[in-house]
């Protein structure tokens, strides 16, 4: 199973990839996740992005394809994946074909833009293990510590000011991939609002079935 999932920030894809990666052996391939940790750790690969990512804004194509083909010839991504926020925008979309990167489904998680202001205020992700919490959704046992024992913070771009750069980005980028790939019938539309069990089981439903249905 090779899957896109595609949605607004804080709609919560980074959430059920996680689980569904975990359920089907599939690997999870967050390009948001790999840039921040190139960021953390300083890499030429980090310090070009930064400053893109402080300000919400998408990354250069050709870098975030560099580290997407790295982790794509990775041997678990053989065995299938989720590719959580690529493609980002039409250039991608085509970068993606042209790389015979060959897509089963893509799932559209969708939410209005209140919900997805709330999610992303309530977000804290581990320092760790990159594991998300939500302060009103999804509490950690101890308050600001993962289950893993790593500290739990605000991502640096889960600012508010951040927080609207990024959706503006999505609107005007991102939001054609909608119509892009529904015209390919690969498109499923999942509902993202409701609590994270429902919303799964969505996600599970609607990837039985084939985009054309
Ligand atoms: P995410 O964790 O998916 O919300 O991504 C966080 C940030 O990483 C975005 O706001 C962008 O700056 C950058 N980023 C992640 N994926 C991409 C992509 N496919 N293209 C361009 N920038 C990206």
């Amino acid at each position: 199973m090779r899957l896109v999932f595609l949605g607004p920030p804080g709609v919560g894809k980074g959430t059920h990839a996680k689980v569904l990666c975990a359920k089907h052996g599939l690997a999870h391939i967050s390009t948001g996740e790999i840039l921040r940790e190139a960021v953390a750790s300083g890499t030429p690969l980090g310090g070009k992005v930064r400053s893109y990512m402080e300000r919400g804004l998408l990354v250069p194509d050709e870098l975030v394809l560099q580290a997407l083909r790295r982790r794509i010839a990775e041997p678990d991504a053989g065995a299938g994946f989720v590719l959580d926020g690529y493609p980002r925008n039409l250039k991608q979309a085509k970068d993606l074909e042209r790389e015979r990167v060959r897509v089963d489904r893509v799932v559209y998680f969708s939410a209005p833009e209140e919900a997805l202001l709330k999610r992303i205020g309530g977000r804290r992700t581990c320092e760790a293990c990159n594991r998300v919490y939500n302060v009103y959704f999804d509490p950690p046992a101890e308050p600001e510590v993962c289950a893993c024992g790593g500290r739990l913070v605000v991502r640096e771009d889960d600012r508010e000011e951040v927080v609207r750069a990024r959706l503006k980005e999505y609107a005007e980028k991102t939001a054609p991939l909608i119509e892009h790939y529904r015209a390919r019938g690969l498109l499923v539309e999942v509902d993202a609002e409701g609590d994270i069990k429902t919303v799964y089981d969505r996600l599970e439903n609607a990837i039985g079935k084939t985009g054309r249905e």
